[in-house]
């Protein structure tokens, strides 16, 4: 059996709260793990995860994507004499030094105040033991490489640099919202952020076939099963738009073309939403990215919805965006050339400060609301991103 150890982080703050994110955060691990023989114990502010040695991948793969944690560690577990701490901080140096560490430090916790040594008697006796019979190692208290960690609980537990959590709120605890999700870069770290302030996700995607392509589907599938890893799994909706991107083009002139499109999604987003009881729209768009998002046009867009729609992305650069989806995961896949249909719509002079009440007004001389419904009816389910080991 390994023990994994996990700090709360943020959650310790929630009060009155807690309990309900704590049986969330256990619900999450849970399904996290599923499969794996992993099971969970919760002793005062502290989850530990008891796991089979065969599940370890699977449990680090699962640790590494649970939004909640503040950190994580494989721990070792003693009895609570000296004898038995101190050998297994020397244990625990040893492994490290042949990682190649080269100075640590160690941090102590004494809840149990029977156990014989306080923190201080802790720090120091562990320390001593380490520099006696681990040669080569050195103690560093300002800039260690590895920081051996005791806590002197209801058993002992000793572990060498914990990793860090994703930090956030455990997902399930802040309702659920309706990503719009594109082929792009930004829509899928819009459900990451979105998902790290503690909101489940569902996903719309609207393709306009044969326009796009299976490609360009495929490959918001395994965003959404990207972002899923996180989100703990998504419902992914794909509607087709070919009939009302047909009447736009027909119908309304080339310069409000993407912003009456825009604003079609957004109708057919909403109705979704509020069939499935989502509590908002998320899109990835940030100020004057392009110039369907110009705050003007955004207004345009937003003029049809009466749900939230939240923007994660809005105040951020491109840079910003691109570190954050390479550092999720979605980078890669988001660059592949299949377009979406957005741009393959695009005129080649977009208007860029649409005003709301013209807009809403071209929006409904077109009379898509017929069009937006059947899109609805013949919409296409998939669940991506859910845990199978
Ligand atoms: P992204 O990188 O997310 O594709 P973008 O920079 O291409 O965004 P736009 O094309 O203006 O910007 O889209 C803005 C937002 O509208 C997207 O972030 C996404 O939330 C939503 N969106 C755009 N196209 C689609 C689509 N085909 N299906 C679902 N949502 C879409
Ligand atoms: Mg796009």
């Amino acid at each position: 059996m390994s023990t994994y150890l996990l700090k709360l982080g943020e959650l310790t703050l929630k009060g009155e709260n807690r309990k309900g994110f704590e049986h969330i955060l256990k619900r999450n691990c849970l399904t996290m793990f599923q499969g794996s023989g992993a099971k969970l114990e919760m002793t005062n502010g502290r989850f530990l995860v008891h796991c089979p040695e065969a599940a370890e991948e699977q449990v680090e793969h699962g640790l590494a994507h649970l939004l909640g944690i503040a950190g994580w560690a494989k721990t070792r577990i003693e009895e609570k004499t000296p004898e038995a701490v101190l050998r297994a901080c020397v244990t625990e140096a040893q492994e490290l030094f042949a990682q190649g560490i080269r100075t640590f430090k160690i941090e102590a916790r004494r809840t149990d105040k029977r156990f014989p040594l306080d923190s201080y008697g802790l720090r120091s006796e562990g320390g001593a033991a380490v520099l006696r019979e681990v040669p080569g190692l050195q103690v560093d208290v300002h800039r260690p490489e590895a920081v051996i960690e005791v806590e002197i609980r209801e058993k002992a537990y000793i572990y060498g640099t914990a990793r860090k959590g994703l930090r956030g709120l455990p997902v399930g605890t802040a309702g659920r919202g309706l990503l719009l999700l594109s082929g792009g870069i930004d829509s899928p770290v819009a459900g990451y952020m979105m998902a790290s302030r503690g909101m489940g996700l569902d996903a719309v995607y609207f393709h306009a076939y044969p326009y796009t392509s299976d490609q360009a589907r495929q490959k918001v599938r395994d965003l959404a099963a990207q972002v899923g890893r996180y989100s703990l799994g998504i419902r992914l909706y794909t509607l087709s738009l070919t009939p009302v991107q047909q009447q736009i083009q027909a119908c309304a002139p080339e310069p409000w073309r993407t912003v009456l499109l825009r604003m079609a999604m957004m109708e057919g987003a909403e109705k979704l939403a509020r069939y499935r009881g989502d509590k908002c729209l998320i899109t990835g768009e940030s100020l004057s990215q392009v110039a369907s998002q110009t705050i003007e046009n955004i207004s345009c867009t937003e003029s049809l919805v009466r749900l939230p729609v939240l923007r994660p992305l809005i105040g951020m650069d491109k840079d910003q965006i691109i570190r954050l989806a390479e550092r999720i995961g979605t980078y890669q896949t988001s660059i592949l050339p299949y377009e979406d249909c957005c741009v393959l719509f695009s005129p080649p002079h977009p208007i860029l400060r649409g005003d709301p009440a013209e807009a809403r007004q071209r929006y409904e001389q077109l009379e898509l609301g017929t069009l937006i419904e059947e899109a609805l009816q013949e919409r296409v389910m998939e669940t991506c991103g859910f845990y199978r080991p």
